[in-house]
């Protein structure tokens, strides 16, 4: 299915206020694209579209709670009211608990599966309507979590899971009726947003992304990648690939290893936040922040998921160039080695006494050449027979 290009695009996101979502937004309209943001902080969205509309983009933006069905079907009539239609939506709204699957509440985990699972039933079930009359892409964000356990998310983790199989499952029957409709679910590795400092948090520590981190940049990038090419599915992140890598090959051996590393790595006894309630019931006090708190190592780019985006022909293509660079790279290395050579010995030849050497050239005459080492540097010699007779000339 042939897709738009951003520049062309109406793009819709959910969660927009911060983190993944504030990224991609900004991002998309830099391109071109004319956004419609959605989260619950009118007063950040509002900011973030006039900034927008200041820089000359196109933006709009309805405010309410992803768990409210009717929000996102507003949201799909201000879009079409105001852009016409839609070409991609993301639902990427979500909240974390960091929490002991015993000690969370069982309010607060059926809290949590209203934002972070049925958010995104409720954005596909507005979104799709649209998507059918001219064709697009619906953009799930799930998580590893998608695929693999973590300590302290059991809410969390399982509402992932539940992402990825109502997405999946969404993609057959779509695909069934031959809807013109890309379904994509996105995976993203830790990523630094102010999401661990937006969790509500059971523990003593402070909620943070177990490292290695990821830009935000980096999973805005794959989004709006996914917004022009159809693509099934796609981690971001190559450590999140490897941990579903080895869950899925080695389960027990993994369990271990999560056991004996993610207990302590995802929290750290740095100052702990006074509200510990996080966004589970309120907009985030970081919104309008791209990054979060986390002063670890970033990685602003993932080179697995920019591979895995690449299709075949392109990355055989791609290997072609490669070997044909690296060929005529040596080739003209040998031929401007043949050449340089050769102005030698002609010098030589001619005798030329007290005429400039190239400092290149200078640079490969070997040791038994007498050349003060002044001259050596400033590429200034005189000449001597013996150059004639050098091995290299042969
Ligand atoms: P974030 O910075 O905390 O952003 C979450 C966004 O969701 C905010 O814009 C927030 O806006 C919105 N939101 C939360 N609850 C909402 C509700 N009830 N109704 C409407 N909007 C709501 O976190 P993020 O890292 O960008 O997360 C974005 C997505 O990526 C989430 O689905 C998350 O699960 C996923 N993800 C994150 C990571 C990571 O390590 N950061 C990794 C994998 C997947 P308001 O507060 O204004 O409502």
């Amino acid at each position: 299915m042939r897709l738009q290009r951003l520049s062309e695009q109406v793009i819709v996101i959910t969660g927009a206020s911060s983190g993944i979502g504030l990224t991609t937004a900004r991002m998309a309209a830099r391109a071109g694209a004319s956004v419609v943001l959605t989260a619950r902080d009118d007063v950040t969205l509002r900011q973030e579209v006039e900034r927008i509309r200041e820089q000359g983009g196109q933006a709009t933006h309805l405010a309410g709670d992803v768990a409210d069905p009717e929000v996102l079907h507003a949201v799909a009539r201000l879009a079409i009211q105001t852009f016409g239609r839609i070409d991609t939506w993301v639902n990427n709204a979500g909240v974390g608990i960091y929490g002991l699957a015993e000690q969370v509440s069982l309010a607060d985990m059926r809290r949590l599966f209203d934002v972070t699972f049925w958010g995104v039933v409720h954005g596909s079930l507005a979104a799709i309507p649209r998507l059918r009359e001219s064709g697009g892409v619906l953009i799930n964000v799930g998580s590893i979590e998608s695929e693999i356990p973590v300590p302290f998310h059991s809410a969390y983790a399982a509402a992932k899971h539940a992402v990825k199989g109502y997405t999946n499952t969404l993609r057959l029957e779509l695909e069934k009726e031959g809807a013109p409709i890309v379904v994509t679910l996105v995976k993203p590795a830790a990523i630094d947003t102010p999401f661990f400092d937006n969790a509500k948090n059971y523990l003593s520590g402070t909620p943070q992304p177990p490292p290695p981190a990821y830009a935000p940049e980096v999973v805005a990038r794959t989004i709006l990648h996914c917004a022009q090419k159809p693509v099934r599915e796609i981690v971001v992140g190559g450590a999140g690939r490897a941990f579903i890598g080895l869950t899925g090959q080695l389960p027990r051996t993994s369990d271990r290893l999560f056991e004996a590393t993610m207990f302590a790595a995802q929290t750290n006894s740095g100052p702990r936040r006074t509200d510990r309630a996080g966004t589970l019931h309120k907009p985030g006090e970081y919104n309008g922040e791209q990054r979060g708190q986390w002063d670890g190592y970033v990685r602003e780019h993932s080179y697995s998921t920019a591979l895995a985006l690449t299709p075949t022909p392109r990355l055989v293509g791609m290997a072609l160039l490669g070997a044909a660079a690296i060929g005529a790279l040596s080739l003209l290395s040998s031929a401007s080695a043949r050449h340089n050579v050769a102005r030698l010995a002609t010098d030589a030849r001619e005798r030329v006494r007290g005429r400039a050497l190239s400092s290149r050239a200078s640079a490969r005459l070997p040791a038994n050449v007498r050349v003060a080492p002044a001259q050596r540097a400033t590429g200034f010699v005189e000449f001597d027979e013996r150059l004639a007779e050098l091995p290299l000339l042969s």
